[in-house]
C-alpha cells in the first residue's frame, strides 16, 4: 500500500487487495490457497467446522470520532473470535469484506489492517480473503470466522438444576462507551491505569478468552448484548427458566468508581449494557475456577433476587437493533 496515495481512489481495488495480499500473507500449512485467487483453499479439518458472520456498521456498532482504524479492526476480529469461543471451539480463518467510503485514505485501511492482523496472530488466525467495494456513506465491515471444535455448546444444553457463570466482570464496556461518548477524544494510548481510561479501553479493545476446561459446560453464549438478554437466549433455547443474585454479579471497582462520579447504577450497567464479550455458560458443577457463578437454572421464570431477598421478574432487556429504546 502505498503512503504516497492518500485517497483509496487513487490506489484502486486491485492496488488495496495487492497490498493485503502482501501485508497478511498466511503462512499455515492449513491453507493451500490464501488471498489473491477466485477462492480460498483450506485443507479439511479433524473436527466440526465452525461458521460465524458478524457486521459491523459505521454510525450503529463504531463511532470513528473516538475509536481508530487500528481499534477497529481489532474489535471487528474480536466479536467474531468470541463466537467461536461460545460454542466452545478453536478460531481458524477469517474473511473480510469491506464497504469503503471515498473519503477513507489508504493509511486508515492499513491501520485497520494492522489491527485485524495483531489479534489474529495472537489467536494464529489466517486472514484467506474478503471482497472490497466502495460504499456510498459510512464503513461496512464483515466478517466470517472458521473454527473447529470437536463438540459444539449450544444455547440449548442447559438443565433445571444446573448453575449460570459468567467468566469476567460485567458493565465495564457500557460504562466505557458512555465515558468515550462525553468525551468525543480518541484514546490513541492506554498507558495511564485511570478508572476511567481503563473502562474505554475494555469497550474497544475487547479481549475474548476461552474457557480451558468445557467438559461439564451444558450450554454457552457470549455476552454481546446485555446479560438479562443473552441469558434470555439461553432460557428460551433450553425451555428453562432462571434465577441470578444480583450480588452475586460480578462487577470492578473501576465501575463502581465511575459510577459514583457519574450517577450511574453499577448493576445496571452489569445486566442491560452489552459488548462484554465474556462467556455466559451453565454446568451442573458448584464450583469452577476462573468464573463467577451468579445464579441458576430452574425449571420456570426468570428472576433477579436482590440484596434484600426480593424476587423481581426480569425481561430480555439489552441492545435489540430492531427495537427503538
Ligand atoms: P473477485 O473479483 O473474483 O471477487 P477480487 O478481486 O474481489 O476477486 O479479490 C481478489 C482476492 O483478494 C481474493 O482472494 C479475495 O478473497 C481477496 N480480497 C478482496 N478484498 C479483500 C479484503 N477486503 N480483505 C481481504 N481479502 C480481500
Ligand atoms: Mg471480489
Amino acid at each position: 500500500m502505498s503512503e504516497k496515495s492518500n485517497k483509496l481512489a487513487e490506489l484502486g481495488e486491485f492496488g488495496l487487495i495487492k497490498s493485503l495480499h502482501a501485508k497478511c500473507r498466511s503462512t499455515s500449512s492449513d491453507v493451500l490457497i490464501g488471498i489473491g485467487d477466485d477462492a480460498a483453499a483450506i485443507r479439511p479439518q479433524k473436527q466440526n467446522t465452525l461458521i460465524t458472520s458478524d457486521m459491523m456498521i459505521e454510525g450503529i456498532h463504531f463511532d470513528l470520532s473516538f475509536t481508530t482504524f487500528h481499534q477497529l479492526g481489532h474489535k471487528f476480529l474480536a466479536v467474531n473470535i468470541s463466537d467461536i469461543f461460545a460454542m466452545g471451539g478453536s478460531p481458524k480463518h477469517f474473511i473480510v469484506s469491506i464497504g469503503i467510503p471515498p473519503e477513507v485514505k489508504v493509511s486508515d485501511i492499513k491501520d485497520l489492517y494492522s489491527g485485524i492482523m495483531k489479534i489474529a496472530k495472537q489467536h494464529k488466525i489466517s486472514l484467506i480473503g474478503g471482497d472490497t467495494c466502495t460504499s456510498p456513506k459510512g464503513l461496512t465491515l464483515s466478517g466470517t470466522l472458521l473454527g473447529s471444535t470437536k463438540q459444539p455448546i449450544t444455547r440449548a444444553g442447559a438443565r433445571a438444576g444446573d448453575s449460570i457463570y459468567v467468566t469476567a466482570e460485567l458493565g465495564d464496556s457500557a460504562m466505557g462507551l458512555n465515558l468515550l461518548q462525553r468525551s468525543s477524544r480518541k484514546v490513541l494510548k492506554f498507558s495511564s491505569s485511570s478508572p476511567g481510561l481503563k473502562l474505554k479501553k475494555k469497550h474497544l479493545l475487547p479481549g475474548p478468552t476461552p474457557l480451558k476446561n468445557r467438559s461439564k459446560v451444558t450450554s454457552m453464549i457470549d455476552l454481546s448484548d446485555g446479560l438479562l438478554s443473552d441469558l434470555s437466549h439461553i432460557c428460551d433455547e433450553s425451555s428453562l427458566g432462571a434465577v441470578i443474585y444480583e450480588e452475586q454479579v460480578p462487577v470492578s471497582k473501576e465501575l463502581i468508581i465511575m459510577s459514583k462520579k457519574l450517577g450511574l447504577d453499577p448493576l445496571q450497567l452489569a445486566l442491560k449494557g452489552g459488548e462484554d464479550y465474556a462467556l455466559l455458560f451453565t454446568s451442573p458443577n458448584n464450583i469452577r475456577a476462573n468464573a463467577f457463578k451468579i445464579g441458576e437454572i430452574i425449571p420456570k421464570g426468570r428472576y433477579i433476587v436482590d440484596s434484600i431477598g426480593r424476587k423481581i421478574t426480569f425481561k430480555a432487556e439489552g441492545y435489540d437493533h430492531f427495537i427503538k429504546t
